[in-house]
């Protein structure tokens, strides 16, 4: 049972929690009924036969080190899950941390491709996670990169006449004539206002298709605030993981 329970903590325990073990020395005092630590005074111990001093005894706490799995499974329901698919969940997860899936852009069927998935957005949508992937693969390179100028772009950017143009254009491209005109206009009033929108509805539309967790946040549209200055916005995923259509 001191298997499941270490597979349990490292299912479930949080990251200040810690898996300690008892050690007792000498080792045959472990199974003793009436032991549970060296007591003090004259007290002494009959095991098999042999008198130990409970001076003698040293009782010892090792720290387990473990691998903590919870916050890999953040956004999942852990405690309604049943334990093979949790520990599934965790491998997976594991996996895609350390080989990314490819990411794929395909204006076509206006769809993102991940891990074997398509997921389809609105003109809108696409054409606002084009420009990002576009940042992104052109930027600084870097695969741990927060957000850096290269990479990313602050809201108010799409107040530019020259960022709304690169918009019409990827929405052009997707050829949605109708869309173009009526979505467009909006944004030259409120730039800011509509790509915040666009972004939450983007996010939302990753995580439904390929559900919680670190490794799908690498695909959607995160934002960094450095202290001064304001929010950028860029898709965390690592450049080489961009790839053609
Ligand atoms: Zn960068």
């Amino acid at each position: 049972m001191g298997l499941f329970l270490g597979i349990a903590f490292q299912l479930f325990a949080r990251p200040q929690d810690r898996l300690s073990h008892v050690l007792v020395c000498p080792p045959e005092m472990e199974g003793q009924r009436d032991f549970f630590y060296p007591a003090p005074g004259q007290t002494a111990y009959t095991v098999d036969g042999r008198t130990i001093r409970s001076r003698d005894v040293k009782v010892e706490l090792a720290e387990v080190p473990l691998l903590l799995l919870r916050e890999r499974l953040s956004g999942l329901d852990i405690e309604g899950f049943p334990y093979s698919a949790l520990v599934g969940r965790a491998q997976e997860e594991l996996d895609r941390l350390i080989s990314p899936p490819t990411l794929s852009l395909h204006p076509a069927s206006r769809s993102l491709r991940i891990a074997g998935h398509s997921i389809e957005l609105t003109p809108i949508q696409f054409a606002v996670y084009a420009i990002l992937a576009q940042r992104r693969a052109r930027g600084c390179g870097q695969a741990k990169c927060v957000g850096c100028a290269d990479c990313s772009l602050e809201a108010k950017a799409f107040h530019d006449a020259a960022m709304r143009e690169e918009l019409r254009r990827h929405i052009l491209e997707l050829g949605v004539r109708d869309e173009r005109s009526r979505v467009l206009a909006r944004w030259a009033g409120a730039a800011d206002e509509c790509f915040r929108e666009a972004r939450a509805k983007l996010n939302r539309r990753i995580r439904a298709v390929l559900g919680t967790g670190p490794w799908v946040e690498r695909y959607c549209v995160a934002a960094a605030r450095a202290a001064g200055s304001q929010t950028r916005y860029f898709i965390p995923v690592d450049p080489k993981q961009i790839v053609p259509a």
